[in-house]
């Protein structure tokens, strides 16, 4: 089977997508199908600009069709009219999964960073303890503009997974949480903290997550004053400060407050004044604690400047110390896990107990498996790309992304000639920094990048634009064949991403692509790793480590190109498309691919794959038929040695 989707992910990480983590779509695929919906014509409003704010439409505007498929092939977002009603009878989003269903509409920020927890973990884990979640990558005041719209994708057509975005009346909120682990990061814009204070005055619950961020020498970030979450925390009287404090195994910033904050955690608080670090002082009242069940998950003590909450207007808002504090992960602790549950469901009820919940329908945006659920709410559109950011987004990231995607886009393009997509490519810059994610498996395809560096953007660019690209099709237009070293898959992704690293970045030019001579490090005479039965399989993790696998192909690969130039590499997948065109979903063996890979490059590559430690039932491929002919080939005279640099040049195909 073809991956139909590939999500990856690498958290805080420097760009290596090498250490992106792949994961299958169990959880949407489960949710949709279970939840398939008739396919339907829905009102549907065309918006042939960016904001929904200045359409009038009218009821009887409906779009065909056709007029629905013309909007989401060319890059517009469309508007559903009569929303609400249109919610009431066929859903436009699939329900959350909400256990015992307590009516509050949490918005979860992420335009000033995204993270893997924002985007899928923390929504699931606010639906499982009774709260409705939305994510957003959109500034805030235009989420909670009472008359604006956010940009969402809705379940169009559940048969053929035709998911278009579209523009949806703004929902509701009752808390937001909004978090920030770095300066670095985009910024909270005036209009934003505006809107925030407003939501909160007006009776909202808010949370402001942070970190004690230390200045790193004179080129390190800006004091935490100058930082933007503090210009966010100052206008309710609060600041992370560069100071910490370990308490419970986190380490907390240690936040200045004015005196309207008080503890979380009635009757546990040291008093304001005493924010003394000495552990003995936290362990010495630790035994008065009133609150036993935050004796025993162990949170012992969390005084109010670690964790403080505030009256303002009709509202609450809670700061915390550590945006990690509420996070959970497979691996911690079941102490530690139980205590991120605690401060989770605490925080969550100290900022809605006084409040009415929104209610309604439980059939809301959500994330599925990709972006979302509330897409960035500008957007631009160039060389059949569809880019997507937010109004707080980064100058000179912008300027990347118009000036030296396309660049990326035609080189790739370039050197890797397929059948064009008939939509554009939706692309969706994030905040913060460390990876992406692309969704294959419903249409449009999107690909999120979340990056605060111009390289980075480009990396991870050319890796997810690889990942929708098969190489030339066969004389009837089509793809064919399945080879064991997945199609669009990472090593393929990875190995343009290199290529696309070294446009970017001259000194890179003289080494092999991916540096991937790195093998001989953990296969020094480059035979012992036997790829065809060590292949993105959990013995390959286990005896070698992840992304080895990958590693050893693209010297393969890099040996090859050594030789023959890049052109063979999209020959190579011409060939298995020709081939194979009888029985495209034919499985090729290794001993098959590599028969395709020697008809491209017109040598023998069987010896070669031998002396790389490759199980092959030939050990020569003498002669073969392609396309009416035989063709006699020679031994590849390739041998098992360091590779040369990454090849640029442009291919040449016939
Ligand atoms: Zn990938």
């Amino acid at each position: 089977m073809l991956k139909n989707m590939a999500v990856h992910f690498g958290y805080r990480s420097a760009i290596n997508l090498q250490e992106l983590k792949l994961t299958t779509s169990k959880k949407s695929c489960q949710l949709y199908e279970m939840k398939r919906l008739i396919p339907f014509l829905a009102i549907l409003m065309l918006l042939c600009g960016c904001q929904g704010k200045n359409l009038k439409l009218s009821n009887s505007e409906k779009l065909t069709t056709e007029q629905i498929t013309a909007a989401w092939t060319s890059g517009k977002t469309i508007r559903v009219d009569n929303f609400k009603e249109k919610l009431s009878t066929r859903p436009l989003f699939a329900e959350q999964p909400v256990v015992a269903d307590k009516g509050y509409n949490v918005l979860i920020d992420m335009a000033h960073e995204c993270s893997f927890v924002t985007l899928w973990d923390l929504p699931e884990r606010l639906n499982k303890s009774g709260y409705r979640a939305i994510g957003s990558h959109a500034t805030v005041n235009t989420v909670l503009d009472s008359k604006g719209f956010s940009r969402v994708r809705v379940l169009y057509d559940t048969v053929n997974k035709i998911y278009p975005f579209a523009w949806w009346p703004n929902a509701k909120y009752d808390v937001i949480i909004t978090e920030q682990s770095t300066p670095k990061a985009q910024d909270y814009t005036d209009a934003e903290i505006a809107a925030m204070v407003q939501f909160v005055r007006k009776g909202g619950g808010l949370i402001i997550q942070g970190y004690a961020i230390r200045r790193a020498g004179p080129a390190g970030p800006p004091d935490n004053g100058e930082w933007s979450l503090n210009k966010l925390a100052a206008v309710f009287g609060g600041k992370f400060t560069d100071q910490d404090t370990t308490i419970s195994g986190i380490r907390w910033a240690k936040m200045k407050l004015s005196e309207e904050w008080s503890s979380v955690y009635p009757g546990t608080s040291v008093k304001p004044e005493n924010t003394s670090p000495n552990p003995l002082i936290a362990r010495a009242t630790e035994s008065t604690s009133p609150n036993p069940l935050l004796r025993k998950e162990g949170a012992r003590e969390l005084p109010r400047n670690v964790l403080a909450i505030r009256k303002f207007g009709r509202g609450r808002v809670v700061m915390c110390g550590n945006l990690s504090a509420i996070r959970r992960s497979g691996k911690d602790s079941e102490e530690r896990k139980a205590l991120a549950d605690s401060l989770l469901s605490k925080m969550m009820t100290v900022l809605t107990e006084f409040q009415k919940p929104v209610g309604g329908t439980l059939h809301l945006p959500q994330t599925m498996e990709g972006g979302g659920a509330i897409y960035p709410e500008l957007e631009d559109n160039f060389s059949n790309i569809v880019f997507y950011y937010a109004a707080n987004q980064k100058p000179e990231l912008l300027k990347t992304v118009k000036d030296d995607v396309p660049k990326a886009q035609a080189f790739i393009q370039q050197r890797l000639p397929s059948t064009p997509t008939a939509e554009p490519m939706y692309l969706i810059l994030c905040a913060g920094g460390g990876g992406g994610w692309a969704v294959n498996i419903y249409k449009p395809k999107e690909n999120g990048i979340i990056s605060l560096d111009g390289h980075g953007i480009l990396s991870i660019f050319g890796h997810e634009l690889a990942h929708t690209m098969f190489g030339p099709a066969n004389d009837e237009g089509k793809i064919a064949g399945i080879a064991p070293i997945p199609d669009r898959g990472e090593a393929h992704a990875g190995w343009f991403q290199g290529k696309v690293n070294a446009l970017f970045k001259p000194d890179l030019l003289d080494k092999a692509n991916r540096e991937c001579n790195s093998m001989f490090a953990y296969d020094p005479k480059g035979n012992a790793m036997d790829l065809a039965t060590c292949y993105e399989n959990e013995a390959m993790n286990q005896k070698w480590g992840y992304g080895k696998d990958w590693i050893k192909t693209w010297y393969i690969w890099q040996k090859i190109d050594d030789r023959y130039g890049p052109s063979w590499y999209p020959k190579w997948k011409w060939v298995q498309h020709t081939r194979w065109k009888d029985d495209p979903e034919h499985h090729l063996t290794w001993d098959e691919m590599v028969e395709d890979m020697s008809i491209a490059v017109g040598e023998d590559l069987f010896p070669f794959f031998i002396k790389v430690g490759t199980t092959l039932n030939k050990k020569r491929l003498e002669q073969i038929e392609f396309q009416g002919n035989k063709i006699t080939l020679r031994v590849a005279p390739i041998d098992v040695t360091p590779a040369g640099a990454v090849r640029m040049e442009e291919v040449v195909l016939r």
